[in-house]
C-alpha cells in the first residue's frame, strides 16, 4: 500500500518529504500530498498522480515558516482516486495521512451524527472522527487514545495536531 513520511525541524521539509516520496512511489501513485505545519498554521497541497504533478504543483510554496510536514502517496482502497480523497486530510488545526485499512469505517460513519455520510474514503472518515474527539476532549492525547480503542484494521497514521 501506500507511502507516509513525517518530518521534524528540517531547513528543507518541503524537498525532503517530496525526495522522500519519491522513493516510496512504488507503493502508490494514485494522488500524492503534503502538510507543512507551524503552531499557527497547516498548509496542505495535494495533487491526483504522481509525485511529479506534487512537486510542480508545490514549486512556489515556501516552507521557511513551517516546523513540520507529513506526507503520502496513495494507493486507493477505499474511495475513487480524486483530489478530494488524496490525503492529507486537514482543517486548521490537525493533519492526517494513513497507511492501510480501517476496516469498520462504515460502521463510525453510521455512529457518529458529526461525520458526513456521503464520504467513501476509510480516511477522510477517520479524520472527521479525530476532529470530532479532539473537539470533545479538548485534549489530543486522549482523542488518539479512544481513536486506537474504536478503529479496527492494519494501519499506520501520521498525524499532526495543534495544541490549543
Ligand atoms: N485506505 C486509504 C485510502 O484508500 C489508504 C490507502 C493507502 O494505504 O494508500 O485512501
Amino acid at each position: 500500500m501506500c507511502g507516509i513520511v513525517g518530518i521534524l525541524n528540517s531547513s528543507s521539509l518541503k524537498n525532503n518529504s517530496i525526495d522522500i516520496l519519491k522513493k516510496l512511489e512504488y507503493r502508490g501513485y494514485d494522488s500524492a500530498g503534503i502538510s507543512l505545519f507551524s503552531k499557527e498554521r497547516i498548509k496542505t497541497i495535494k495533487s491526483v498522480g504522481k509525485i511529479s504533478e506534487l512537486k510542480n504543483k508545490a514549486q512556489n510554496i515556501s516552507d521557511k515558516n513551517f516546523y513540520g510536514v507529513i506526507g503520502h502517496t496513495r494507493w486507493a482502497t477505499h474511495g475513487v482516486v480524486s483530489k478530494n480523497n488524496a490525503h492529507p486530510f486537514a482543517n486548521d488545526d490537525l493533519t492526517l495521512v494513513c497507511n492501510g485499512i480501517i476496516e469498520n469505517y462504515r460502521k463510525i460513519q453510521n455512529r457518529f451524527v458529526e461525520i458526513p455520510k456521503n464520504i467513501q474514503s476509510d480516511t477522510e472518515t477517520s479524520f472527521y472522527f479525530l476532529t470530532y474527539l479532539v473537539n470533545k476532549y479538548k485534549n489530543s492525547d486522549e482523542a488518539i487514545r479512544v481513536f486506537k480503542s474504536v478503529i479496527k484494521g492494519n494501519y499506520a497514521f501520521v498525524i499532526f495536531i495543534k495544541k490549543k
